[in-house]
């Protein structure tokens, strides 16, 4: 029998008042949004017509049509039972924001009035000083403004409206992730459009599309909350491994726990509600760890869903009595949790550029995006590499565990041979042999080799996985708007550069078109070998190659993020105008702070248990020890020592981690003053990740010794079994 533990008590909570007897239906998918066919439905034939334009075109919303959208929203909203609106953004804390304001207002005569104008809907001043900003705000104009983003659709969150906003400061400055983003896609948009209409004329928008698969643990939340350090960081900082962890692989894919599958399927109601696309689910590797993923969608969107999701699923795992874990290494000694970012790119004609097509000129336009990609990691992968450090993720890469934080591409053997082959291609103009040549044997035949190419590397942290770049290296808790805005960047910049050479043999060398791309792809293909990678990437020998290559391997958060500021950086954010240097700084600025901070509420609630629940514990223990070789030396006495050998060890042992643990805080928190009197961000940074984080494992490693002699009973945290194993 499956000790099926009830939820507790359910909450007040009845968001969307779902109840566990219904099963949900897919077929209310969108129901609490407010999208196309809202519009059309609340608008006239003009105002949809214009406001459709101006998604698609990012044109300016007037006045007229701005209050007309925003009394649709207002009907649409009161009838799905809302009372409040909110500009919905995401500062740089990674979370969503939220400030709720009541449709209910007064008239002049006193009357109660339901009021929400296009002032209302387009812009906001939510105030939101308290967010980190990167010294913004201090020194400029203190207030913070959001603004309307029509792109992504307004949703009904319980009695909320939401209206998805960007963040920015009275001078214009970025507060947020929205805000380079949607940059960041219009810069790729206008470079991969380009691009396209060598290849075919119609293509007149091209959009970034991302694919999340978001990973997590989920356990008991009265058990957590026997743990400080899971309530306040979000994963163990001590506890000895179970005896059983996913050695026998008997969790993954494995049949969902009843209990779990309830949280699960509640989630998907409301994700479905909400128009969250989620389509599958399943047991990760660890106990109690799982995924979820949707079907893709346009970038801007998809971010704004995993965002909301991440919100969504504390509030239901609260209500199942569960608490979710988003950190990205929730529990030592077994696999922590990424949120691997599927990517590609989609043309107005229904083109997948990243998909092998049915013609040679199809397949020489995926093969200008794909190299151009991979070329574009390589010249940036110190950058990308910054855009998923975090303290949490820090833990993952380049710590022997999935993916590394060396940064290459894997492509799989077969397109490999076909780069190899047109690396070969004879510079200038082709001869009319060479070119019937590439094109039936090498390019003609990408679809075919496809089919068969089922080698997936699971080490590669960039692999291509036949119709998308695949980023493994995204942690579990982050902002995908970090990497996509990078990525998204650095590959327009190339394709702005494919597009300058490519003209440039055209009308200089008097190249027919397809010698020319021939001739940039030759180039740029023997320009990316460095970065691609077939091998086990979590080997010693991958380590030393790809230095020989010249590829970096930034180990920790203040290794890797200084390559946000790097010249390189900067001048690759001016030009495509997506953040300037000052915005870069801060942003450079806020992730130290934050992983300083993170580091520190650690590093103190280490202290704490360690002193306040294990050395007591311990102590107690050694009592009762103490009590025990007292009543043999009553019973036995002279003869008691022979019946007391063993008690008297582990006293002596229990006394030895003590002091040991009591030692290592003591070291610790004088390394913390000492890095916390340090001026330079950067510098107490790396004081953090130098001096005082060694000394987590030290204080960790001796109370899981002590955890593994001391009465069970008596042990005041819930152990990794218990956590891991009890649902
Ligand atoms: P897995 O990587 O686990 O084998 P799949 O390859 O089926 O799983 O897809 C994983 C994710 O990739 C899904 O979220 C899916 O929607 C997404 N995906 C598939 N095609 C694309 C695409 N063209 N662009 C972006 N994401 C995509
Ligand atoms: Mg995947």
């Amino acid at each position: 029998m499956n000790s099926l533990k009830k939820p507790k008590a359910h909450s007040n909570l009845s968001f969307n008042n779902y109840s566990m007897e219904k099963e949900p239906s897919a077929l209310q998918f969108g129901t609490n949004v407010f999208n196309e066919s809202e519009l059309r439905q609340y608008l006239n034939k003009e105002a949809f017509s214009k406001i459709t334009e101006a998604i698609i075109s990012g044109s300016k919303i007037d006045r007229i049509l701005a209050d007309q959208i925003a009394a649709a929203m207002k009907n649409w909203a009161l009838s799905k039972g809302a009372t409040h609106y909110t500009h919905w953004f995401q500062p740089l804390t990674g979370a969503t924001a939220e400030k709720h304001d009541a449709f209910f207002d007064r008239a002049d005569t006193g009357e109660p009035i339901l009021k929400f104008d296009g002032d209302q809907l387009v812009q906001q001043e939510p105030d939101a000083s308290s967010f980190p900003n990167g010294g913004i705000r201090n020194t400029f104009e203190a207030r913070g403004y959001t603004a309307w983003d029509p792109s992504s659709p307004a949703f009904v969150y319980g009695s909320t409206l939401c209206i998805p906003t960007i963040f920015v400061s009275y001078t214009g400055e970025a507060l947020d992730f929205k805000t380079p983003l949607l940059k960041s896609i219009h810069a790729l948009d206008k470079a991969a459009t380009s691009v396209c209409r060598y290849f075919d004329k119609n293509t007149t928008r091209v959009m970034a599309t991302l694919g999340w698969e978001q990973e997590y643990f989920l356990i008991d939340k009265d058990r957590a909350a026997s743990r400080p350090d899971l309530i306040l960081t979000g994963r163990t900082l001590m506890g000895h491994e179970s005896s059983k962890g996913q050695q026998l692989d008997d969790h993954y894919f494995g049949s969902i726990p009843t209990r779990v599958l309830g949280f699960m399927q509640e989630l998907e109601h409301e994700c479905w509600l909400l128009g969250i696309p989620v389509k599958t689910r399943h047991n990760e590797v660890a106990p109690s760890q799982f995924e979820l993923a949707p079907i893709y969608e346009e970038a801007n969107l998809a971010v704004d869903h995993n965002s909301l999701l991440m919100d969504i699923m504390n509030r239901v795992a609260d209500k199942h009595h569960f608490m979710v874990l988003l950190h990205e290494k929730p529990f030592a000694g077994i696999n922590g949790s990424g949120k691997h970012n599927n990517w590609s790119l989609a043309t107005n004609t229904g083109v997948n550029l990243l998909s092998p097509g049915k013609t040679p000129m199809s397949n020489l336009q995926f093969l200008t995006f794909f190299t151009s990609t991979i070329a574009a990691v390589l010249e940036h992968e110190e950058l990308l590499r910054a855009a998923i450090a975090s303290a949490g993720n820090d833990h993952r890469l380049g710590a022997n565990e999935a993916p590394p934080a060396i940064i290459s591409v894997f492509i799989g053997q077969q397109l490999s041979k076909v780069l190899d082959d047109l690396e070969n291609v004879s510079k200038g103009k082709l001869s009319p042999q060479e070119k019937t040549d590439l094109k039936l044997n090498v390019v003609g035949k990408i679809p075919e080799i496809l089919l068969d190419n089922t080698d997936r590397n699971r080490t590669s942290p960039f692999a291509f996985t036949g119709n998308k770049f695949e980023f493994r290296a995204v942690g579990s808790n982050a902002n995908c708007a970090k990497p996509m805005t990078v990525l998204n960047a650095m590959v327009a910049e190339r394709l702005n550069q494919f597009k300058i050479e490519t003209d440039a043999l055209i009308e200089k060398k008097g190249m027919k078109k397809d010698d020319a791309i021939f001739n940039v792809l030759r180039d740029q293909i023997k320009g990316i070998k460095s970065i691609l990678f077939e091998g086990d990437g979590y080997s010693g020998e991958w380590e030393k190659l790809s230095k020989k290559r010249g590829l970096s391997n930034n180990r920790t958060t203040p290794e890797a993020l200084p390559a946000f500021v790097s010249k390189k950086s900067i001048t690759l954010f001016e030009s495509l105008e997506i953040l300037n240097e000052r915005e870069l700084e801060a942003r450079y600025h806020v992730d130290l702070e934050e992983y300083v901070m993170k580091l520190q509420i650690e590093a103190r609630t280490l202290g704490d248990i360690s002193r306040n629940h294990i050395i007591p514990t311990g102590i107690r223990y050694q009592n009762t020890l103490i009590e025990n070789v007292k009543g043999l030396k009553e019973i036995y006495g002279k003869d008691y020592q022979k019946h007391s050998k063993e008690q008297m060890a582990i006293i002596e042992r229990i006394s030895q981690h003590i002091a040991a643990i009591n030692t290592g805080v003591n070291a610790m928190i004088e390394a913390r003053k000492k890095a916390n009197i340090l001026e330079d961000i950067h510098q107490k940074a790396t004081a953090y990740c130098k001096e005082v984080f060694p000394f987590f494992h030290e204080i960790r490693y001796q109370c899981d010794k002590l955890e593994l002699i001391v009465d069970a009973s008596i042990w005041p945290l819930a152990k990794y079994r218990q956590l891991l194993f009890m649902q």
